[in-house]
């Protein structure tokens, strides 16, 4: 590529000759979004014309925009779950995609309290693998010399399990960790990780996690950027750090590796790795015996620029934790991605937390929206649901991202609502602003409201031989300590004051609400750990009453008025708070095992 193209990206000059060309690709797309989108519609439904699915509709080999919208219907997952469930039980035939099922991604999103089955095509990892490589090319222009050092990222696995049909269901990262696309990718000085495959891949997550830190500690020196996918995973890391540093320290100062650390690969690996170096155990011990760990990250890994992780969504509530651990570095928020599909990239990645936009690419998918305001038409492309086209949504206005996908999802609800912020070329740039229907989540999971319903319902089984009933609840995302767990505020009326549930019963209440929560909070309960035992706080007689008291003092309506089933205003947090008069923990984990699919 001549000098004089390198030095022309609008975006700013790339760092070498690699990222120019990844920079002048997303010019590229984003300067044609509408015809790379016509294209991407084409390309799918001409390959995709026999399927058993998009025969349905008799498109009759149409693969225009004019006829797609007119004749294929909007849908959920639960709309295509027979279908999912056909595929996931062997039958073979083209059912969504003509290319062949490789695999089931698990979204973290449920249906029916079980992960959502996902089915994708081997393709669909090229074009994974494509978003990745824009994202070092792009974070060069705002950071200079990350090829001087390496990132220290906490990256895992998680379980994955065979459909009754014989193909893999796992998350889409494992998915992508254990392939070749990321186990043999090339060396590139820009995108270096302390972390050796060998422990990213091993499904044992303490001595995953532990040798991710135990190598992230001896090269303190040579970390430029420390991430993980989500804020909660990087906070998990800090937790880790806090549970474990005596440990660490002693392997470093003798040179040897934790035997609870069986994983042969690991070890085989790490002996490439560990050595004596009593100066840096003695730093460590001293840096983390202080009761004070503001900070900590730039104590122990001085020379990190930023962090990236993911703050944006339901991530959002880690930010002043994250800004305590690092002294507020910057947190980089490069992409938006799901199981179905990678959407896009952050173009501005050390802006503010804030100001997050991501860049939907016009070659991932076809993209519609659904106008969010109730009263909202659609725009020049009009069709019956009201769906509008990636290059014409309109600065400002909110919408449901819908997509059509290479491997056959065709105009799925994502369930995702994002706003309109502004145009790289012709390309818009959106704000994540909520997932629908989620009420709380703490990691990757998440609860909706009829989920929390049913939970409430089922625990309050348990006081029913005690009088006693849950006349009022909310619930609350406690993040003030890591892992975060779920707090349920419950007002209660006993009608037998002498036979009152006693604090074993009002435990057993917790446990039993989790266990009825979905199959993903379930997971990170019992095999990630990332979220802790669930809380129920007794409030007072009364206290949703002071509630609503205090809502219609702010204005709003008496008739309208109805009880929040989630919280996070501190002045309510207070009020229930100074009404609690018992809390209880779940005293033991709920049930999980990988899910068997039917
Ligand atoms: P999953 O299918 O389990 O990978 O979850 C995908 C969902 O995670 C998306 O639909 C979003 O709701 C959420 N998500 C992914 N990336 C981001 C992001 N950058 N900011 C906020 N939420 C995100």
């Amino acid at each position: 590529m001549a000098v004089d193209s390198i030095l022309s990206s609008p975006l700013g000059p790339p760092a070498c000759e690699k990222d120019a060309k990844a920079l002048q690709f997303i010019e590229e797309m984003t300067r044609n979004a509408d015809s790379v989108q016509e294209n991407v519609l084409s390309q799918i439904l001409s390959r995709n014309a026999q399927t058993e699915y998009l025969q349905r509709y008799n498109l009759n080999g149409a693969t225009d925009r004019e006829t797609f919208k007119s004749k294929i219907p909007m849908v959920t997952y639960e709309d295509l779950q027979p279908l999912i469930q056909r595929i996931a039980n062997g039958d073979r035939s083209p059912i969504l995609s003509a290319h062949p099922v490789s695999e089931f991604l698990t979204s973290s999103g449920t249906s029916a309290g079980e992960r959502k089955l996902m089915p994708t095509i081997k393709e669909e990892l090229d074009r994974r693998q494509l978003l990745y490589s824009l994202l070092m090319p792009v974070m060069n222009l705002y950071v200079k010399g990350l090829d001087k050092g390496k990132g220290l990222y906490f990256l895992f696995i998680k379980s994955e399990t065979q459909t009754p049909g014989g193909l893999l269901a796992r998350p889409v990262l494992t998915s992508y960790y254990k392939s070749d696309h990321f186990k043999t990718r090339p060396y590139d000085p820009y995108n270096v990780y302390t972390s050796p495959n060998e422990a990213i891949l091993c499904p044992d997550s303490f001595q995953s996690m532990y040798t991710q830190m135990l190598c992230g500690l001896y090269e303190r020196k040579q970390v430029l950027r420390v991430g993980a996918v989500f804020a909660s995973g990087l906070l998990r890391a800090i937790r880790f750090l806090q549970l474990n540093w005596q440990q660490l320290a002693e392997d470093i100062r003798t040179g040897s590796l934790n035997p609870k650390v069986t994983d042969q690969s690991i070890r085989e690996c790490m002996t490439r790795v560990v050595r004596p170096d009593p100066e840096l155990a003695d730093f460590i011990a001293k840096e983390c015996s202080k009761d004070n760990w503001e900070r900590i990250i730039t104590r122990i890994w001085p020379n990190t620029k930023y962090l990236d992780v993911i703050v944006t969504g339901a991530m959002a509530q880690y930010i002043p934790t994250l800004d305590y651990y690092s002294g507020g570095l910057p947190k980089a928020c490069t992409m938006y991605a799901s199981s179905e599909c990678y959407f896009g990239l952050n173009l501005n990645p050390m802006c503010k937390p804030s100001e997050v936009s991501y860049t939907i690419m016009p070659n991932m998918a076809y993209f519609e929206f659904l106008p969010h305001e109730p009263n909202s038409t659609g725009s020049t492309r009009d069709s019956p649901p009201g769906l509008v086209d990636l290059a014409d949504v309109e600065i400002g206005k909110e919408y449901e991202l819908v997509i059509t996908t290479y491997a056959g999802l065709c105009r799925y609800r994502v369930g995702d609502i994002l706003r309109v912020t502004g145009f790289h070329n012709s390309a818009p740039q959106f704000q994540f602003v909520r997932r629908k229907n989620v009420l709380l989540s703490i990691d990757s999971d998440k609860t909706d409201e009829a989920e929390l319903q049913a939970a409430v319902e089922n625990a309050s089984r348990l006081l029913r031989e005690f009088n006693t009933s849950v006349v009022e609840y909310t619930s609350y995302a406690d993040t003030k300590t890591i892992p975060g767990h779920y707090v349920i505020y419950w007002e209660l009326l006993g009608k037998d004051s002498g036979n009152s549930p006693s604090d074993q019963v009002l435990e057993q209440c917790c446990l039993a609400m989790e266990e009825s929560l979905n199959s993903v909070y379930r997971q990170c309960r019992v095999a990630d750990n990332s979220i802790g035992p669930l809380e129920i706080r007794v409030v007072r007689n009364g206290t949703f009453e002071e509630l609503m008291d205090y809502a219609i003092s702010r204005g709003a309506s008496i008739n309208q008025y109805k009880v929040p089933r989630c919280v996070s205003f501190t002045p309510i947090m207070e009020l229930l708070d100074s009404r609690v008069v018992s809390s209880h923990f779940s005293p033991s984990l709920p049930q999980w095992t990988p899910e068997r699919r039917r």
